[in-house]
């Protein structure tokens, strides 16, 4: 299936593959979705990849297939589209559209990122918002699921660009949020600098300093200590728990990294601090390898203070690094692989490389990366395989955390909320595994995150009425 926006293609998805022995309730809802939400491939992915988990907990608990539990779960509770007209720094007017799904509100707020990216449109927005909403409920904490986002590149942008574009684009999406209805943070494209200019505008809106309205504060007004390195470290975190179920550990593996913004750096910097050999690791650009370890500091200064290309990382770097334009990550060999840059980067070719190199573990920095047949392709390998929507939630739970400070008008120490954050992984850990071994797949992770997520949701929407 190819998407085609305009004239400009939909980045690459995995096919899907047909689904077996379903139940009738799932079928349905999953029809429904294909019909109410054409051309939108990456949310039926996202939807297609949840409802066939929960074959054998409808069969177990036929509830779930009553009162259009599947149906209501799969429709977002409001979805916002609108115009951000801005001008740039020469004077010229450029026009986006952003979104905001407000996907569940059963657990809490609806509490999810903004992306700023190129490739953005609804269907994005709504997978994102959809796996949110299971992800959120796996933390154990009260937050609902919902995702925003705008088709705006801030490549290339200065910082008055940028925030010209984000005051616009608060002008309209104020009225929309709030510290009780729905809490935006980052994502691609969105960081500290962004969330700054963002919560400015909304305070100078409403005239209320709302500080638990946003999250990923700067740490002088209202942000958490850890929040910018729980989504790397959380997913370390997590991994060391699946990789602990194999009396397995981190030190002295070959790790592979894709990506080099704030999950994949922090990724990086607590893989290297457990012992492990971070080799390589990317931008949309190419990837380099560098056969002494990724020089972390270096990294820093260009991805992170510099937002430079990684290319110059290998020209600073000499002989130990080389720079590949293009080509996949996945060629090089490693034993652990944390795809942390988007959707739908790692695929059935490229997991086949990385089974033929010796891989033993992958876990999803990024929502989404691997496609639904690479997934099938680690699953029957038998590596640990662990989907973004638990080994990546250490980071929208660290901003449950930074609500929590912003409510009691307190801030908590780095070794208190990481050891918050910890606690939350092994707890998601144990939710996922928990939950496959009750149903009989011990292991599979994917299954277990799907299930423990959807049957906290769903039973909170039935015991809320018809909502
Ligand atoms: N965008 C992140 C995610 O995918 C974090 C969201 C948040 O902190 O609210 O989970």
């Amino acid at each position: 299936m190819m998407l085609v926006r305009g004239s400009e293609p939909v980045p690459k998805h995995g096919k899907l593959p047909p689904m077996t022995e379903l139940h009738p309730a799932l079928q349905s809802a999953y029809d429904t979705v294909l019909s109410r939400n054409g051309g939108e491939a990456e949310f039926h992915q996202a939807v297609h990849e949840v409802l066939e988990s929960l074959n054998p907990v409808v069969r177990r608990h036929p509830q779930y297939a009553d009162r259009a539990i599947l149906e209501r779960i799969c429709e977002p509770e409001r979805q916002i589209i609108f115009r951000v007209p801005w001008s740039d720094d020469r004077g010229r007017i450029h026009i986006n559209r952003a979104f905001r799904v407000e996907f569940n509100s059963a657990l809490g707020p609806y509490k999810g990122g903004l992306r700023f990216h190129p490739s953005v449109y609804l269907g994005i927005i709504k997978f994102l918002g959809f796996e949110q909403t299971f992800k959120n409920a796996l933390t154990g904490l009260p937050i609902g699921g919902g995702k925003g986002g705008s088709d705006f590149d801030p490549k290339g942008r200065s910082d008055g660009e940028v925030m010209r574009f984000c005051q616009s684009l608060m002008t309209e999406l104020y009225r929309h949020i709030g510290e009780y209805t729905d809490v935006p943070a980052g994502d691609i494209g969105v960081g500290g600098r962004e969330i700054g200019y963002l919560f400015g505008q909304y305070k100078r809106i409403t005239n209320r300093y709302e500080s638990g309205v946003l999250t990923g504060k700067g740490i002088g007004w209202g942000g958490s200590l850890v929040r910018t390195e729980a989504t790397g470290y959380g997913l370390v975190y997590f991994l060391q728990q699946m990789l602990g179920t194999k009396k397995a550990s981190l030190d002295g593996r070959r790790v592979v990294v894709s990506g080099s913004g704030n999950v994949a750096v922090h990724a990086i910097e607590k893989a290297q601090e457990l012992g492990a050999t971070v080799l390589a690791c990317s931008d949309s650009a190419g990837y380099v390898v560098d056969h002494k370890g990724i020089d972390l500091a270096l990294l820093r200064e260009i991805k992170v203070a510099k937002r430079g290309r990684i290319a110059e990382y290998a020209a600073r770097r000499g002989a130990d690094a080389e720079y590949v334009p293009g080509g996949s990550i996945w060629n090089v060999p490693c034993e652990v692989a944390l795809p942390c840059a988007t959707q739908n980067e790692l695929t059935e070719a490229d997991a086949a490389a990385l089974i033929q190199s010796g891989v033993i573990a992958v876990a999803e920095g990024a929502n989404m990366p691997c496609t639904p047949d690479a997934i099938r392709a680690f699953q029957s390998a038998g590596v640990l395989y662990a989907p973004g929507k638990a080994a990546n939630a250490g980071g929208v739970a660290t901003s449950a955390l930074e609500m929590q400070q912003n409510a009691g008008r307190d801030s908590w120490s780095f070794d208190y909320t990481d050891k918050r954050l910890g606690e939350i992984m092994v707890a998601v850990h144990e939710r996922c595994a928990a939950a496959a071994a009750d149903y009989g797949q011990p292991g599979n992770y994917a299954m277990g995150a799907n299930i423990s997520g959807f049957v906290h949701v769903a039973d909170a929407m039935m015991a809320q009425g018809l909502i």
